[in-house]
């Protein structure tokens, strides 16, 4: 059993990013299983090393400890995305010969003036505007011609994606079943900065890596289907996933990096470790009362039963007076 932590370096973690850290360590752990820490630092434009090295240290600092990742190395590297792009290249090439990729060449403002925001999370479903002919409609994926071109050095990359229902089983909020044309639409491999999508790299990574278990935010739920759907086409394994409630604000948003009162710049100065898990723990059922605790401590009452489905509001006060 293999569980992993796959942060974005973009900034300092906050308390959700570290909720997140907790349940995906605790998960591994009470099964005996492998923790590994992967960083998806996949965007040139918003990720920085010395957040990485923040990721790390703050982790360390939490008892949050880790087998394999980008600092100590293990058998399935390199875990820093960047430095895996002959990978997704590979993915991407056989995606391309089977003739399931196609260019897109629409604006993010292209795509918003041709789609409204899908009513479920605001994401916006592709129309399929630069789709091939032979695309169009609800082609059979068996049967689409082989491409006579090579891979487009630069631009978007989109995969086509068929009018087909994806199920799977959320550890956490069960049975799942998505339409992928309607919910997710053709989908992008590569950006318009030639920059790898977070779908391809995160497939390719999961499953090269060994990971058997994903337990990340449920705002991701919906990229699941996503990828499933291209590890079926790669061939690569499936891991499950377990998907956990957020941490929201008390205006009711998702904790995000602009509440700086829980990043962990702050509430290193503030607080310990073992208050901040405490608190974690606490606020998601794991503990009945508030108390300091290490993360393993947790470890022998550590249930998913007791991990709430609804999201979870957080004040900035997380002291468990
Ligand atoms: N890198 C993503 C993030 O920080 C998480 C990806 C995942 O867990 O699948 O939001």
């Amino acid at each position: 059993m293999k569980g992993r932590f796959a942060p974005s370096p973009t900034g300092r973690m906050h308390l959700g990013n570290v909720y997140c850290a907790l349940l995906s360590w605790l998960s591994a752990r009470s099964q005996g299983g492998v923790w590994l820490l992967r960083i998806e630092d996949l965007d040139p434009q918003r990720s920085r090393p010395e957040y990485a090295r923040q990721i790390e240290d703050d982790l360390r600092w939490l008892g949050l400890v880790w087998d394999e990742g980008a600092s100590q190395g293990g058998h399935a590297g390199p875990y820093l995305q960047s430095l895996r792009s002959d990978i997704y290249r590979h993915c991407l090439d056989r995606l391309w010969t089977r003739g399931l990729v196609y260019p897109c060449h629409c604006s993010r403002a292209d795509i918003m003036a041709t789609q409204a925001p899908h009513e479920m999370d605001g994401r916006i479903v592709y129309a399929g505007t630069c789709r091939p002919d032979h695309m169009k409609g609800n082609a059979d994926i068996t049967l689409l011609p082989p491409p006579q071109t090579p891979v487009p050095p630069s631009g978007k990359l989109r995969l086509y994606v068929p009018d087909v229902d994806v199920e799977f089983e959320d550890r956490h909020y069960g049975s799942q079943r998505v339409n992928l044309a309607s919910h997710c639409g053709d989908f992008l491999l590569r950006r318009a900065d030639g920059a790898w999508a977070y779908q391809l790299a995160v497939v390719a990574d999961d499953a090269l890596m060994g990971v058997t278990e994903v337990v990340r935010g449920r705002d991701l739920l919906l990229s699941t289907p996503q990828q499933i759907w291209l590890a079926r086409l790669l061939g690569l394994p499936v891991p499950s996933y377990c998907h956990h409630p957020l941490l929201n604000n008390t205006t009711g948003q998702r904790l995000s990096k602009r509440d700086r009162s829980l990043d962990m710049g702050l509430l290193r100065q503030h607080y310990k470790p073992s208050e901040i898990l405490g608190h974690l723990a606490h606020v998601s059922g794991i503990i009945h009362r508030y108390e300091p605790v290490s993360a393993t401590e947790l470890l022998s009452v550590f249930d998913w039963n007791k991990v709430p489905q609804q999201d979870i509001c957080i004040g900035d006060d997380i002291s468990g007076k």
